[in-house]
């Protein structure tokens, strides 16, 4: 892994064209991604990147490049990197998902991979799994659209987690994740709740979500889906559980998180969004872009 210097923050960039996107989050805390990941042919070109957006400034992109060597037709890719959880790293902004997807959108990307980790509500998924969720809740759907206009397009709310992608992912967890645990596969169903945050999920909260019919809660799956959605692009999350059904429930117990599952397997689920991503690259064509639709113009023309 070569290592680049610090950019200084606010020189913007223009925005390179490229397909692959990888968003981290929580699940790799503890590391800079790619940088600490044991991952060949992995070189980051460039970090502490901005770009401007009609929304604002989107900082901290690395711009990665997945060597020659790692594909079967001998072509590098490059993919843009983001700090999902962190970005802006000095406050809490949830409109940063808008200005990121919009960085992304005008990058051209076909493929999203983002990584979190996540807590279980359902008893049979257990802190340390490896979950890919088939569904998604959240019942304001995210307030930060990209879509122009009121009535330009259709966006569909089915298979917001791109199929292929997710058995892509799904095989290469597989491989790598640890025997006492399991990798959860898109077609178990299970369903991700999103909630904000920072703080994190109350007992009451953890139930009303349960009874909602989730599996998981997730503090930044839906804007990443809805956003990738938006713009054209498959949707995968990569992502682990380290709260559990009980941590939710039990009041006594100030603290929430398995501090211990995430410090085991940052490196790991980093080395399995890495490896993903590559193989994601060369998948043929999906129709998760078949599922955001141009309405009838007369819809926006005749009112
Ligand atoms: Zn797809």
């Amino acid at each position: 892994m070569k290592h680049v210097p610090h950019r200084p923050h606010g020189i913007a960039k223009t925005i390179p064209q490229v397909s692959l996107a990888v968003i981290t989050g929580s699940a790799n805390w503890g590391l800079a991604f790619p940088e600490d990941v044991d991952m060949p042919g992995v070189t980051v070109l460039e970090r502490d990147v901005s770009f401007d957006t009609p929304y604002g400034t989107s900082d901290n992109w690395k711009i990665l490049e997945l060597s020659a060597d790692l594909f079967p037709d001998r072509a590098a890719r490059r993919a843009l990197c983001m700090y999902s959880h962190g970005n802006p790293r000095g406050a809490i902004d949830h409109s940063c998902h808008r200005r990121a997807f919009a960085v992304l959108q005008e990058a051209g990307v076909k493929r999203v991979l983002a990584c979190s980790t996540v807590g279980s509500v359902n008893r049979a998924v257990l802190p340390g799994d490896f979950v890919i969720n088939a569904d998604i809740i959240e019942m304001t759907q995210t307030p930060f659209s990209l879509l122009p206009g009121r009535q330009s397009f259709d966006c569909s709310g089915k298979r917001l987690v791109c199929p292929s992608c997710a058995a892509t992912l799904a095989e290469t967890a597989t491989r790598h994740w640890p025997s006492s645990a399991r990798v959860h596969r898109i077609e178990e169903g299970l369903v991700a709740a999103h909630a904000y945050g920072p703080r994190l999920t109350s007992p009451a909260e953890a139930m009303a979500f349960r009874m909602l019919g989730a599996d998981l809660i997730n503090h930044s799956i839906a804007p990443e889906a809805t956003l990738s959605r938006e713009i054209g692009a498959c949707f995968v999350p990569c992502a682990y559980v380290t709260a559990g059904m009980n941590d939710y429930l039990d009041r006594e117990r100030g603290g929430l998180l398995h501090d211990d599952v995430l410090a085991g397997l940052a490196q790991t689920s980093s080395r399995v969004a890495l490896e993903a991503l590559v193989a994601i690259a060369t998948l043929d064509d999906c129709d998760c872009n078949s599922l955001k639709s141009p309405q009838p113009e007369i819809r926006a023309s005749r009112f």
